[in-house]
């Protein structure tokens, strides 16, 4: 059987050939630990987490390098700006905002602080899956501590409108964390421009290695005080305890920094391909709709609505030829219709007849189109 093809880049990515090459040194000869700084190993090691971390502080416009804190991925920096933040925080504001559509590892770390007596307001998105800034400044109140918006959405790409949530939270005087793991990589962000407080991403999003990934914190103008999560050895300037996965933090900065420099070139020819692929679908099976914003959108991402056709049946019917998945990844073990897609409007059973393909540099062209459009003929009928 041939390798099936992989369309299923929000869940993850491939590590580039390229990455690859700069991560290897730093599982060998190099593969020192950065606080032993006092001999060659650990010398050379230390050298090369400044360096990725200076390539990540100027890919995302940071003033200082010492601003990327590396964790072991998204879900981590979530946890850690959230719940962190707040424990820095002299405790007598309690509200935050979020919104209905985000990630787990956001909802779920505000559902812990609201065990722990902080106060949620989940804003809703329009049918396109975005939040309106109005909204968001309605739902600020005196004791608002902190408004968490994602960049992109990992189900249907939704991009956010940043730089006003950002505007908005300075004026108000409020924190602005953003979750952009769908994001970095793929789109132009500058902490600065977009007045960010706390930014979270993974490397592995970005076709850099599993496992690591960064919190861009506010370091001067102001300092946003931050307490650790996880106490040991006192890396990361006390925030972040652990020995630091050095490779990964190589391949991370490697990657982001070939993404940007191909960023503008590659979504123009994803935006392309799925236009086409869209166009095909349609073609064959005209019921077929495209969720997400139109304009504000994630180039490599297509997630469409069959009506009639049971998603999960057709990824199985498909599966030695594509992968790609129903609604998110993240969302697959549980058996609820995800909460992404209720919250732009589909009903249950829309939620179950949606799949989500993630386009990436292993698709160069939009013959895949034919492959789903026999699945979708040959799928079984959807019954409620
Ligand atoms: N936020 C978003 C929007 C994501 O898509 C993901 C990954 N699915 C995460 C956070 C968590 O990333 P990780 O699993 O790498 O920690």
């Amino acid at each position: 059987m041939s390798i099936p093809i992989y369309l299923d880049s929000h869940a993850t990515t491939f590590v580039e050939p390229r990455v690859l090459e700069e991560m290897l040194p730093y599982f060998g000869e190099q593969s020192g630990n950065p606080s032993s700084p006092e001999h060659y190993h650990g010398a050379a090691a230390r050298a090369a987490v400044d360096r990725a971390r200076q390539t990540i502080a100027d890919c995302l416009g940071c003033i200082e390098a010492r601003d990327i804190l590396f964790t072991a991925g998204a879900t981590e920096a979530n946890n850690l700006a959230l719940i962190g933040s707040w424990r820095a925080s002299s405790g007598q504001k309690q509200h935050f905002i979020t919104t209905a559509i985000e990630h787990p590892s956001v909802l779920a770390t505000l559902d812990y602080l609201a065990a722990q007596g902080a106060q949620v307001t989940r804003v809703g998105v329009d049918a396109w899956g975005r939040v309106n800034p109005d909204a968001l400044r309605q739902a600020l109140r005196p004791d608002t501590f902190m408004v968490s918006v994602m960049a992109a959405n990992n189900e249907i790409g939704t991009l956010q409108p940043l730089a006003e949530i950002g505007q908005l939270c300075r004026e108000a005087g409020v924190l602005f964390h953003c979750d952009a793991a769908q994001a970095v990589g793929h789109e132009a962000l500058e902490v600065e421009a977009l007045q960010v407080d706390f930014l979270s991403f993974s490397a592995h999003k970005f076709y850099g290695p599993k496992g690591v990934g960064a919190l861009y914190r506010r370091g001067t103008e102001p300092t946003i005080p931050l307490q650790p999560i996880l106490f040991g050895g006192g890396q990361e300037m006390g925030l972040r305890s652990g020995t630091l996965n050095v490779p990964g933090i190589v391949g991370m900065a490697a990657a982001l920094r070939i993404a940007r420099d191909e960023m503008e070139q590659e979504n123009r020819r994803l935006d392309k391909l799925a236009a086409a692929i869209f166009a095909r679908l349609q073609q064959a099976f005209p019921a077929i709709r495209r969720n997400g914003s139109p304009q504000h959108r994630l180039a490599r991402n297509l997630s469409l609505t069959l009506p009639g056709v049971e998603a999960a049946a057709l990824i199985q019917l498909l599966k030695d030829r594509v992968s790609f998945s129903a609604g998110s990844a993240c969302a697959t073990a549980k058996p609820e219709p995800s909460h992404v897609l209720k919250a732009i409007g589909l009903s249950d059973e829309e939620c179950y007849q949606t799949i989500r393909l993630g386009l990436g540099r292993a698709v160069q062209d939009a013959g895949v189109a034919e492959m789903l459009c026999a699945g979708i003929a040959a799928a079984p009928v959807f019954l409620d």
